[in-house]
């Protein structure tokens, strides 16, 4: 069938599957770190790129290779790089498009160590950032330098679930030569697909929805063409941050349910988002299916669904978000997301430490913040669990007054 016709569920099931030797009906895990070669002159004509054909793994490999072929598929991408994490993905990407004397401008709101990333290790090699919210496409305009390279922008980003418009600052960032890289993480191909939109470089944690299964760390990058691939390519060996082939194998298998499970999760969390907007406790909600999030107008121009996160911040404060957190039963206490259990965290003193309080602040990532990865286990039992674990965080509030008063 022709690609354009296929649907993007059917896409997921299907997509980097190949035939192999034996006729499996998924790709063999090739556990091996090298290749052997028909002759030497076969060896030689590998390496010096004349003939096609594996040599060793961190250079490539037929398991990562079907995985990659999946992602780039799925993004619209040209090709993708298999990586050993979503900041090996990062950090990749900012090595090949970078040098000393650069310019980056980046989003407030971002994963910890990415801006973590920028400001120490970027730094000591000579490029500076700039951190803006991204959602004003004015605060990007008046970012921009004339040694600016790189505009990066996670979105919507983490943990404020701010919504940065894709499209508007592609055009901007072409208009002065700057390329823009999007880091997908929170939405997925499934709801947002950033090449569609004009950006140049797509990066995930494939750690998160992408795998789903919450058993594989592991990132990806994914470009637009032969010569950006080609020199990304070659930063990636030499780094050497490269996923290994089991869990290029496990994401692949995550991938093929990615359709179905962006579908729960949005679904599942819209209900939730709503659930908390309407508790008495809850001071606010982020989620960008609601209609009081301040970009929803973005939101709905760039996305298909609205996703599984949601952050919230209750009356109470830090104190009560901490109740909350300790009495959850049905809900995990747990670091990262988009796998398919629900879990919670405090991104203050967790994820988003190392940024330090001011830096935090100013992203408006507040003390207070309690984030949501929502799973896709029955939404009422994860209701139920919030409202006993709020429940009782409003008891010891009360207690607390009563004990002052
Ligand atoms: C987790 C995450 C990363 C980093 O990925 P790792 O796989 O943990 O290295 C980057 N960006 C976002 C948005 C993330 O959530």
């Amino acid at each position: 069938m022709e690609d354009s016709k296929i649907g993007f569920d059917s896409k997921c099931v299907h997509a980097g599957v190949e035939e192999y030797e034996f006729g499996p009906v998924v790709p063999p895990i090739y556990q091996t770190s090298t290749f052997k070669f028909k002759s030497a002159e076969h060896g030689a004509a590998l390496f010096r790129g004349e003939e096609e054909g594996y040599i060793y793994t961190r250079m490539k490999n037929p398991t990562v290779e079907a995985m990659e072929k999946a992602v780039a598929h799925l993004e619209n991408g040209y090709k993708a790089l298999g990586c050993g994490s979503g900041m090996a993905a990062i950090h990749t990407a900012f090595a090949s498009l970078l040098e000393s004397g650069d310019h980056v401008i980046c989003s407030k709101a971002v994963y910890g160590p990415t801006a973590t990333l920028l400001s120490t290790i970027m730094k000591k090699f000579g490029v500076k950032t700039d951190f803006v919210h991204t959602s004003g496409i004015e605060e990007v305009k008046n970012a921009i330098k004339p040694n600016t390279k790189v505009i990066y922008v996670e979105t919507p980003g983490n943990p404020t679930l701010e919504i940065s418009d894709i499209k508007e600052i592609a055009e901007l960032a072409h208009q002065n030569n700057i390329l823009l890289v999007v880091d997908n993480t929170f939405m997925s191909p499934a709801l947002q697909r950033p090449l569609d939109l004009g950006a140049d470089v797509v990066v995930h944690s494939l750690t998160k929805f992408l795998n789903g299964h919450a058993d594989v760390v592991g990132g990806v990058i994914v470009v637009k063409d032969e010569e950006e691939y080609n020199k990304m390519r070659k930063t990636l060996n030499q780094l050497g941050g490269v996923i290994d082939p089991l869990n290029a194998f496990l994401v692949h298998r995550g991938l093929k349910t990615l359709a179905l499970r962006m579908e729960r999760h949005s679904k599942s969390a819209q209900k939730i988002a709503e659930f908390l907007e309407n508790h008495s406790q809850v001071k606010w909600v982020m989620y960008p299916g609601l209609k009081s999030h301040p970009q929803y107008q973005i939101g709905q121009k760039q996305h298909i669904d609205s996703g599984g996160m949601i952050s919230f911040e209750l009356k109470g404060g830090v104190d009560a978000g901490r109740a909350v957190m300790n009495s959850v039963k049905f809900c995990q206490l747990a670091v990262s997301l988009g796998g398919v259990e629900t879990l919670i965290q405090h991104p203050a003193s967790m994820t988003h430490h190392s940024m330090g309080k001011e830096a935090r602040e100013a992203a408006g990532i507040t003390d207070g913040l309690v984030r949501l990865s929502v799973g896709i286990e029955n939404v009422n039992d994860i209701i139920s669990d919030l409202e006993q674990a709020l429940k009782k965080a409003g008891e010891t509030a009360t207690h607390h007054q009563e004990e002052l008063a």
